[in-house]
């Protein structure tokens, strides 16, 4: 309703761009504050599966659901779970053409990309890092620029992810480390180079579990296969012990010693890496977490409600976030009313998806991890909780 307000989204991930676009299709306009220097800056990791009720509702709401489709991947649902012998545990087949509507994959940059291009030119300032935010003394949230220059915005959202700087504002949560480490890596080329993984990973998920640990591969647009070798390590060990960026071949034999009675079908997953080995710390926080009414801030996604990628949920809830608090600030006058009206469902929906991903975890990568992961992944194709 008002399009007076200035309101400054921190962070163009899939959450603040979703947000910064409803709005414009309400005729609102916002800036987005991003400390990357461009869109190409940072690689964007794989491919997500775009729940119907969470992220195809907020592309559904940003006017994008017909071009998602062309970009979308329905037969990347297809889902093997392995034992370490390479022996299959369970197989859910692609789905028949026409169907696979429910969850179809994406990669993320098209994803991102699809958002970048439905926004006004010069709405997202790309190389604009927030250094710090306060309150200032008006009562009105204000962030400092890595330039020095201060803005001051009716309203202030916090879509910086994880180790967001506005969440300071609300909350005294940190995330905290989960015990387990992705380390992610690229094959390339695999129709021609690695047929055979190529074969054993199908079209879509491929997870092996056993000794409490893992190796996930997963299907990447342009013939590649992204490999996250899954690990319970000390957090600082992943970083600075297990991989070494300056030496990629060892870095590369220590992690292979680490699945040493794999059947070699799986290992051959790792030893094919080309890439760089990026280490990836599962950080969550606090299941349940949510704050206080501070007058003109909030949060949306992983800066509201960080969990594991368990549930396949984080990028889902944050398009949606995005997408709910857009409408909500355009429904309604009042800014503390929108406010309220945005975080009211989305701290309980946050709540239930944090609580499954912090089970499947502990499921997955536990004694029994084959077991329980079957059990969740035929729940899902039954109708039941995402993945
Ligand atoms: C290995 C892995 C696999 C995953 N798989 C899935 C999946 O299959 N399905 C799913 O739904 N989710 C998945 N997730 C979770 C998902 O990636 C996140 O939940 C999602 O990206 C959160 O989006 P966001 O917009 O909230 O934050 P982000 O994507 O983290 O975006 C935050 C943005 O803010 C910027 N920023 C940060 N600080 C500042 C600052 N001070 N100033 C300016 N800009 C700043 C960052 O540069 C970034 O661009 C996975 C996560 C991981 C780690």
């Amino acid at each position: 309703m008002s399009g007076e307000r200035r309101i400054a989204i921190v962070g163009a991930g899939l959450g603040g761009l979703t947000l910064a676009r409803v709005l414009h299709v309400h005729g609102i306009a916002s800036t987005v504050y991003e400390g990357d220097a461009s869109p190409t800056a940072r690689d964007q990791g794989g491919t997500l599966d775009l729940d119907r009720e969470s992220g195809q509702r907020a592309l559904l709401l940003a006017g994008l659901l017909e071009e998602f489709r062309p970009l979308s991947r329905p037969e990347g649902g297809e889902l093997r779970l392995l034992d370490k012998d390479a022996t299959v545990g369970l197989r859910i087949p692609p789905p028949e053409p026409g169907e696979g509507e429910e969850r179809p994959e994406i990669d993320r940059s098209a994803l991102r990309n699809l958002l970048l291009g439905s926004l006004p030119e010069g709405t997202v300032r790309w190389g604009h890092k927030v250094r710090t935010v306060a309150m200032g003394a008006a009562g009105r949230p204000t962030l400092t620029l890595s330039d020095g220059r201060t803005v001051e915005p009716d309203l202030l959202v916090g879509a910086d992810g994880a180790w967001s700087r506005v969440r300071t504002l609300l909350s005294h949560a940190d995330p905290v480390y989960s015990g387990l480490s992705f380390v992610d890596g690229l094959l390339r080329d695999v129709g021609t180079r690695h047929p055979a993984i190529a074969e054993l990973v199908g079209q879509g998920m491929m997870f092996a579990l056993a000794d409490e640990k893992g190796l996930t591969a997963q299907r990447n647009g342009g013939d590649r296969i992204r490999v996250y070798s899954a690990v319970k390590v000390p957090e600082e060990w992943s970083r600075s012990g297990l991989i070494d960026p300056a030496d990629p071949a060892a870095s590369k034999k220590r992690l292979l010693d680490l699945f040493p009675d794999w059947d070699e079908q799986l290992r051959a997953l790792i030893a094919g890496i080309d890439g760089p080995l990026v280490p990836r710390p599962i950080h969550a926080l606090p299941i349940g977490h949510r704050w206080d009414r501070v007058p003109g801030v909030t949060l949306l996604g992983d800066a509201a409600h960080l969990m594991s990628p368990f549930a396949g949920a984080g990028a889902n809830l944050a398009m949606l976030d995005g997408a709910e608090l857009a409408l909500a600030l355009a429904t309604h006058d009042d800014l503390e009313t929108a406010l309220n009206a945005y975080e009211t469902p989305m701290f309980p929906r946050a709540e239930e998806a944090a609580a499954l991903s912090a089970e499947h975890l502990t499921g997955f990568f536990g004694p029994d991890g084959l077991r329980t992961a079957r059990d969740a992944f035929t729940a899902v194709t039954s109708g039941g909780a995402a993945r």
